[in-house]
């Protein structure tokens, strides 16, 4: 579908169809369309732009990555259908390696996501078919299935878009988790060691970017970056916010007015 550019709605509509794109491709799961429904909603409760709570845990993230010994990008299908080339960089900037690694899982939608994967650049991908080979018990569902190069000998696993039983059991194994996700409640963000309240689409390029100009700071000053930040006190900043908004939209009484204040 052709989206008209000064559509009011355009970039959130264009996404919208990058994902259906990739649906029809194979790599985005039926419920991943579900999933971002609930991603956008919270958007709109957040003003949908980088907040300045969502800014200081991606600093966070940046530097846990950059201190990690072995920092893996864990991809599911809707970060690789939206951010592939930023998820390539990333995983440049920090030495991150790349794994596949799906709740609906099957091989040929591993394939796809590598597919994507590599004409974004990637060289290698872990995590397909059988080089899943690894078990990690204390994980429920098809996501257990992890590459014994990747996931299983992680440090720092960076989630965009997780579940949170496998937020939890990663912490329990004692990996630092990065998560993003738009829902400050859920159970992943709640969970994570660094949870970035912001869109995966302005996330993962601002994440690169910051950990680009990271790279060369002393790694003592990134430890203490990593360590100082208080992932409970940037939750409450983000549902602080939200509160903010819906009372100033209760006292206006209108939806526009709070849009157009967000933009200031
Ligand atoms: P949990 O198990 O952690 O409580 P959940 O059941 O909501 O969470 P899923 O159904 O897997 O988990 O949903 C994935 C999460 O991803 C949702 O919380 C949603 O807010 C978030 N999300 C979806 N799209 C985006 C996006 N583009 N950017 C950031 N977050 C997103």
């Amino acid at each position: 579908m052709k989206i008209p550019k000064d559509h009011p709605r355009a970039e959130s509509l264009s996404v919208r169809e990058k994902l259906l794109e990739h649906y029809k491709m194979g790599v985005v799961a039926h419920a991943g369309l579900i999933a971002h429904g609930r991603g956008e909603a919270f958007d709109y409760l957040l003003g949908e732009k980088t907040t300045k709570s969502a800014l200081e845990a991606i600093k966070a993230a940046a530097a846990a990555l950059l201190t990690a010994k072995h920092p893996v990008i864990s991809v599911n299908g809707n970060a690789a259908a939206l951010v592939a080339d930023d998820i390539v960089k990333l995983s440049g900037v920090t030495g991150a390696r790349i794994e596949v690694n799906l709740f609906h899982r099957s091989v040929e939608r591993e394939k796809a996501i590598e597919r994507v994967l590599k004409d974004a650049g990637a060289t290698k991908v872990l995590g397909i078919g059988e080089n899943a080979s690894a078990r990690i018990q204390e994980i429920g569902s098809e996501r257990r299935r992890v590459d014994p190069n990747g996931i299983l000998i992680a440090d720092a696993v960076l989630v965009p878009l997780e579940d949170g039983d496998r937020t939890e059991a990663l912490v329990r194994m004692g990996k630092k988790v990065i998560a993003i996700d738009l829902n400050p409640l859920s159970r992943t963000a709640q969970l994570a060691t660094v949870t970035i309240v912001d869109d995966i689409v302005r996330a993962m390029p601002t994440l690169a970017k910051i950990a680009e100009g990271l790279k060369t700071e002393d790694q003592e000053k990134l430890k203490d970056i990593a360590s100082e930040f208080d992932n409970k006190r940037n939750l409450g900043d983000a549902i602080d916010l939200i509160k903010q908004r819906l009372t100033e939209l209760a006292e206006k009484g209108t939806y526009i007015s709070l849009l157009e204040m967000s933009r200031i």
